[in-house]
């Protein structure tokens, strides 16, 4: 299994580097992990002149998978935006074509008090929002901004999306959806666009291939009243680039902890780029009090979704509830009464507890 190493910036290499000894720790069962670090975002600006070097890019396309810390700092935001440190990651995206976006959010019950709902209603809070990532209103043509006849300005974009572009995403989330409990809502807006009309009658299509799912649909905006009415009633959505991209921060918030929440993007055999939801945070870079827990249970998403290795994931996902339980914290989630650690001293209770 090969994995490209990309820390990025910021607490990127502080928290990257706990992530790798959870990778490190599983290879005493056996597994063997090859792993190949390269510069990204401003370290890479500073090694080599761009944000996403043509060396790293080439690691990342022969890896197999790729572990991501973060990218950013605020000395960079005077450089054209071309060099700028976040480049690296909508290039990585485009260039290994990673159409699928996977944002579980979950709240663990000793966390359930940083939500701003009511404890009762996310405690236990596990969900998967799927996002497609590469079509959408955001990538649709024509675009722009245009004169009318009568003088005045107007904006435009399209929203579209292929048929096989629907059906990549519906059937990643239905594949996602068999090894969870088996729900998968489709999130459209059927009543007004065409698009969405398509999306059904597509994700109905696809269904048929995975009698076991239980598949439904809901319209955007009342999956975005009942992810805040209740959030329990979902496991698995699914929904297009625009629609995600707003649930997927809304349920992010749900949690009330950024440190907490990893991602996967993947293309379509899998392979895919893990990283933290949370940014390089300058603020308190350098300082070993990052938490790391988002980023190791990047880990064990990649080791689920990229090297099928279900075991290994449900025992790094055990090892961080586990952790909780026992009362460690970073500052983020800290609260009077528990132990609080540093970025390091979280690694290792997490490894104890593997
Ligand atoms: P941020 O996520 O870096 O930080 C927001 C706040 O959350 C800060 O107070 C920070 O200290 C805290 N925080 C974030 N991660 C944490 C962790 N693991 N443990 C404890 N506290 C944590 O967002 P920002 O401050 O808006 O952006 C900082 C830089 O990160 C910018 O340059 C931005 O462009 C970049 N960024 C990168 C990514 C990425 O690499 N994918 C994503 C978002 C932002």
């Amino acid at each position: 299994m090969k994995i490209a190493v990309l820390p990025g910036d910021g607490i990127g290499p502080e928290i990257i580097a706990q992530g790798v000894r959870v990778l490190k720790a599983l290879e005493k069962d056996g597994l063997k992990f090859e792993l190949e670090y390269a510069p990204v975002g401003g370290a890479g600006y500073e090694a080599a002149g761009d944000p996403l070097p043509d060396a790293t890019l080439k690691l990342a396309k022969a890896a197999d998978a790729i572990l991501f810390g973060s990218v950013g700092d605020w000395k960079y935001d005077t450089l054209p935006r071309a060099k700028r440190p976040e480049q690296a990651i909508l290039r990585l995206r485009k260039e290994l074509a990673l159409f699928a976006n996977l944002r579980p959010a979950m709240v663990f019950p000793e966390l359930a008090g940083a939500s701003s709902l009511r404890a009762e209603f996310v405690a236990g809070l596990d969900v998967m929002i799927l996002r497609e990532l590469t079509g959408d209103i955001y990538f649709g043509e024509p675009r722009g901004i245009r004169i009318l006849p009568n003088g005045e300005r107007e904006g435009f974009n399209t929203m579209r999306y292929s048929e096989s572009e629907v059906r990549r995403i519906v059937r990643a989330g239905f594949v996602i959806a068999m090894k969870r409990v088996k729900r998968l809502c489709s999130v459209d807006k059927m009543n007004v666009l065409e698009t969405s009309e398509l999306w059904r009658e597509v994700a109905i299509e696809v269904a048929k291939e995975f009698p076991a799912v239980t598949l439904t649909h809901m319209y955007i905006d009342n999956a975005a009243m009942q992810l805040l009415r209740n959030p329990k009633q979902f496991d698995v959505i699914v929904t297009g680039n625009m629609f995600g991209d707003i649930l997927s921060d809304e349920a992010s918030m749900l949690t009330g902890s950024i440190g907490m929440l990893p991602s996967a993007s993947l293309d379509a055999n899998n392979k895919g780029l893990f990283e933290p939801i949370h940014g390089s945070a300058p603020d308190i870079a350098g300082k070993g009090v990052a938490n790391p827990l988002a980023t190791i249970m990047s880990v064990s998403m990649m080791l689920r979704y990229t090297f099928n290795l279900d075991a290994a994931a449900d025992r790094i996902d055990n090892a961080v509830k586990k952790v909780l339980a026992q009362g460690y914290r970073t500052a983020d989630i800290f609260e009077s009464g528990m132990q609080r650690v540093g970025t390091t001293g979280m690694g290792d209770a997490v490894i104890a507890a593997l």
